[in-house]
């Protein structure tokens, strides 16, 4: 695995640009000294005060002003990275920022590479690597719900949901492995039946765990939700309602959408990735045809489907035929300005217990609904959304399903009857896996992989 080197790494840490304050900083073991060469008043005091401080930075050489700035100093361990650290909050402009590091790169700084603040974090114990990754999630979080959650994870709830599984594991292969060396005959049975009842606890929770995937990369990457119906319904009409703006062409001519349009919004904060399809029907355009083809694919991918119908429409059999072969999860009847001409009886045959919206696009009747009810459908439908260790990351899902594979595998041959030393070689691979999560049994080049996709700073 990498080892925290001893050279002192700076970066600006805001984004690029012009701002209010713009933040430079240093990790390593010459941070305070590579900074008091700025301070104009630096010869005077023996030591930064801790936190905060207005100090005037000069050029070193040249003696020539260069700003104004607050200069936090963190002394080691007591830091992010846990070495030596100092923030010098200048003023956001680019060229005083730009000046001040060219400064401390020739004093002797190193521009720290992408994410290399992390990754010192996490090699020097400060942070786990599914929190260090939950930071470079919160930095990049969309929505809030996405940054509600990647918050949780910085606080370390995935490592505390995984530390009683681990330390449970850690016992069992201790107890089996003095059982190995010490112990002629089988386990007894007692003995088996109380391991057996670990291990499906163990399995138990990290199913459930596995299992909020789905729901994390919701979260993560947006509900795919769909929008479907015969043409003309109105479903584009929608698609630009929801998203405030005119993103689809909207025509009375049917089947104008002829190809599918994705678009994001927020919902309550959810990320949605909202699709406006082409109208299902029997066609015999070429292009048409094909944009219904994209249509069922697009249906196929949905998370979520929205089945449009028009208010003065008959509903006929063959309407409610063909959309009852999607997996809708919503109903909405479109265009109410225009009088009703079916009966809610009608409607209510046709859903089947699924919600239904009625609005209009065209006055905006009823769109907070529809909003609210997209929302309360998705969290109702994906109950642990509201759970706090939701999985987000495919790299510990599949660290995750390795372990459970693994577990359940041990479990299978002690009730086959095989010795401990076979479940043995199961109970440590999964132990492997589950630390792959949080970055004790990974090992250095996917480590500095992983760091690399950071952004410069952090
Ligand atoms: P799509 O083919 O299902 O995407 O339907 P469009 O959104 O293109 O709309 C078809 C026609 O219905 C257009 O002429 C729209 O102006 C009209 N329309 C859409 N929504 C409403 C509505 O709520 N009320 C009324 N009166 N007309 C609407």
């Amino acid at each position: 695995m990498s080892q925290p080197d001893e050279t002192t790494i700076a970066a600006i840490a805001t984004p690029q640009g012009y701002g209010g304050i713009g933040v430079i900083r240093l990790s390593g073991p010459a941070s305070l000294s590579l900074a008091r060469r700025l301070i104009k008043s630096s010869n005077d005091v023996e030591f930064l005060p801790n936190h905060s401080a207005f100090h005037v930075l000069v050029h070193p050489e040249t003696k020539l002003l260069i700003d104004e700035a607050i200069v936090t100093y963190y002394r080691a361990p007591h830091s992010f990275t846990g070495e030596d650290v100092v923030e010098l909050s200048c003023h956001g402009s680019p060229v005083v920022l730009a000046e001040v590091l060219e400064v401390l790169t020739a004093l002797g700084a190193r521009l720290a590479e992408p994410g290399e603040f992390s990754l010192r974090a996490f090699l020097n114990h400060r942070l786990d690597l599914a929190q260090a990754e939950a930071i470079n999630d919160l930095i990049n979080a969309q929505t809030a719900y996405q940054a509600r959650l990647a918050a949780r994870q910085v606080l370390g709830e995935l490592s505390r949901q995984l530390r009683p599984i681990k330390d449970g594991l850690v016992d069992l292969i201790v107890h089996f492995e003095s059982t190995v060396e010490f112990v002629e005959d089988d386990l007894d049975p007692l003995n088996l039946s109380i391991f057996l009842g670990k291990l499906d606890i163990y399995i138990d929770s990290l199913e459930r765990m596995a299992a909020s995937y789905r729901v994390g990369r919701i979260i993560r990457s947006g509900v795919r939700l769909a929008l479907i119906g015969l043409p003309n319904v109105g479903k584009s009409s929608i698609f630009n309602s929801l998203l405030g703006h005119e993103r689809a062409i909207v025509t009375h001519l049917p089947g104008t959408t002829r190809d599918t349009l994705s678009e994001a919004l927020a919902l309550n904060g959810l990320p949605v990735n909202l699709v406006d399809t082409a109208g299902i029907r029997e066609t015999e355009d070429i292009v048409e045809k094909i944009g219904v083809e994209r249509t069922r694919t697009a249906i196929t991918e949905a998370d979520f489907v929205i089945a449009v119908i028009e208010a003065d429409s008959l509903l006929l059999p063959e309407e409610v035929e063909l959309l009852e072969q999607f997996p809708v999860n919503l109903y909405v009847v479109n265009k109410c300005d225009l009088g009703p001409t079916l009966s809610a009886d009608r409607i209510a045959k046709v859903a089947q217990g699924r919600a239904v919206i009625e609005v209009s696009a065209k006055t905006g009747e009823g769109l907070e609904d529809l909003k609210q009810a997209i929302y309360q459908t998705i969290v109702s439908e994906n109950q642990n959304l509201n759970e706090s260790a939701i999985i987000t990351n495919e790299r510990h899902y599949r660290a995750l399903e390795e372990a459970l594979a693994q577990l359940r595998r041990a479990k299978q041959d002690l009730q086959a009857g095989f010795t401990e030393e076979i479940a043995l070689d199961n109970l440590h691979l999964a132990l492997r896996s589950l630390g792959l999560t949080t970055g004790e049994t990974l090992i250095g080049d996917i480590i500095n992989q992983i760091f690399a996709t950071f952004c410069i700073g952090k």
